[in-house]
């Protein structure tokens, strides 16, 4: 009897998992993938993908207003949501058999049911009373989202996961939290029509992101109609006749058709038998690996956001890949989480590469700021009320770009090709020798020519807050 039934176990058939299973399978592995959800994980189910196609339903509002500056008449448009979320629902299950069809293509089998590790080399599936032995486990079961605060009614809320299958489109929406999810909801309803209230803990939306990036997405968001209040929480939901009765941190009462809470998602370990093996975790319940996605239990993996590392998708799957070539393919593959481009796919979206103002202040000698905002050509004829910011972060040391910031139309699009020159190392003078592409926002990047800012750090001791030293 041969010492093990697999060569790789993988818990969770995400995007991470899947492309593990994919990639060792090429390899010549056998390998076996357990899903006790549907095949695809956060992303591709509840997650980039089906709220990037109802971001796209929440534009076409300003493209039909927009559409007579340039000479078209529209009849008044009127908006469906059970049809978008069927046509979403079809796209879905078409990606969802896509991935299916990744694995199987590659040799794996796919088990549909919870499994739980037993042994370093050991997987029960308490559903078919099986236990499987393997080789290698690699653990990509990804994080779930937490509803906080824990609050009286916290019940009759939902959370992202909830909302791509609401039967009934919510007119008085309550968003909750200031991070990626709550902005990206908060502006795609308000575009599809819905009164969005918005409420978070902290003093503005996307902690983290550079400074005029989040005041410039939140004073579009406002313009849109989203009403914020900063610090301030919920208190209690109780469910009456006219719908969802809230109470805030400063007495008001509102009601609501619905409520979602996006205050960030947990690591999904729990009852996995993690502990029992040995596999270190951190408080939040991350299994901590290392740079070749390894547990402290060497048979044993992890990749994608139970890692708690940079929690996106591409991410998750590099190091998948990563895993993969360095376990079955013989070449040791570490991932280089430096210059991750992100976006918030708001409208306006966010792009985003490298450190934010802020953070380049507080880490470099000196920093040059060069920004602009100007109106997008679209907007003169259609007459919108709207501006597009670009920012540029670059070390006044080594002239190096620190980092590119993007708010406005195609933003994302944007930074992803920006980010390559950024992870090449590209300077200032580098920029400046790449020829602007006419007319298009993008060109606002390579034709910055006045720095706004400089700010140097004074030198009496680590921590020293910067000045401006001119503008
Ligand atoms: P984030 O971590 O981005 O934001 C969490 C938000 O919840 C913050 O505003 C935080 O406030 C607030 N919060 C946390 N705890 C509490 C609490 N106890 N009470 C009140 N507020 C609280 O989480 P998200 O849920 O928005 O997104 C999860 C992850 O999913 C992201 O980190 C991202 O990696 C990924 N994602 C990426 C997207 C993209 O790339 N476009 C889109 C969606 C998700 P504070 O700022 O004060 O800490």
């Amino acid at each position: 009897m041969a010492e093990y039934d697999v060569d790789l176990f993988v818990i969770g058939a995400g995007s991470g998992g899947v492309r593990a299973a994919r990639v060792a399978g090429n390899y010549g592995a056998s390998v076996m993938v357990a899903e006790e959800s549907r095949i695809g994980g956060t992303c591709v189910i509840r997650g980039c993908v089906p709220k990037k196609l109802l971001v796209y339903a929440s534009r076409f509002r300003e493209d039909f207003e927009d559409a007579a500056g340039y000479g078209w008449t529209v009849p008044p448009a009127s908006f469906d949501w059970p049809t978008l979320i069927a046509h979403k629902d079809k796209e879905i299950a078409r990606l969802s058999a896509a991935y299916r069809a990744a694995v199987e293509g590659a040799g794996g089998t796919i088990v549909e049911e919870r499994a739980v590790i037993e042994g370093p080399h050991s997987v029960r599936l308490p559903k078919s009373g099986r236990t499987v032995r393997a080789r290698h486990i690699l653990v990509a079961v990804g994080a779930a989202p937490v509803l906080e605060p824990d609050i009286p009614g916290r019940q009759h809320a939902m959370s992202s996961d909830d909302v791509f299958d609401l039967g009934i489109f919510p007119k008085r929406l309550l968003v909750v939290g200031g991070g990626y999810i709550a902005v990206e909801f908060a502006s795609l309803f308000a575009r599809l029509g819905a009164e969005v209230t918005h409420v978070a803990r902290s003093g503005n939306i996307l902690r983290g992101f550079d400074e005029d990036l989040r005041e410039g997405l939140r004073d579009a968001l406002r313009q849109a109609g989203i009403q914020f209040s900063f610090k301030l929480l919920p208190t209690r939901i109780e469910k009456t006749a006219g719908g969802l009765s809230v109470t805030l941190s400063d007495e008001r009462a509102m009601t609501f058709d619905r409520v979602l809470i996006a205050t960030g998602r947990r690591p999904n370990t729990a009852g996995l038998g993690l502990e029992q093996v040995g596999v270190e975790m951190d408080v939040d319940g991350a299994i901590k690996v290392n740079a070749y996605s390894r547990t402290s239990v060497n048979s044993i993996h992890a990749v994608g956001d139970v890692t708690n590392r940079v929690n996106l998708t591409p991410v998750a799957i590099r190091e998948a890949h990563a895993f993969a070539d360095t376990v079955f393919g013989g070449k040791m593959i570490a991932v280089d989480h430096v210059n991750v481009p992100s976006a918030v796919f708001a409208t306006p979206e966010i792009g985003t590469v490298g450190l934010s103002e802020e953070r380049a202040r507080e880490s470099r000698t000196v920093v040059d700021i060069y920004k602009t905002t100007f109106r997008p050509m679209k907007a003169t004829l259609s007459g919108r009320n709207e501006r597009t910011m670009m920012k540029l972060v670059v070390d006044g040391t080594t002239d190096k770009i620190l980092g590119v910031h993007i708010l406005g139309h195609d933003a994302a699009e944007i930074a992803q090709a920006v980010a390559i020159a950024v992870k090449m190392g590209a300077t200032k003078a580098d920029f400046d020798a790449t020829m602007a592409l006419h007319p298009t926002a993008g060109e606002e990047l390579v034709t910055m020519q006045k720095r706004t800012a400089r700010y140097e750090r004074a030198v009496v001791g680590e921590g020293a807050i910067p000045a401006p030293v001119s503008s």
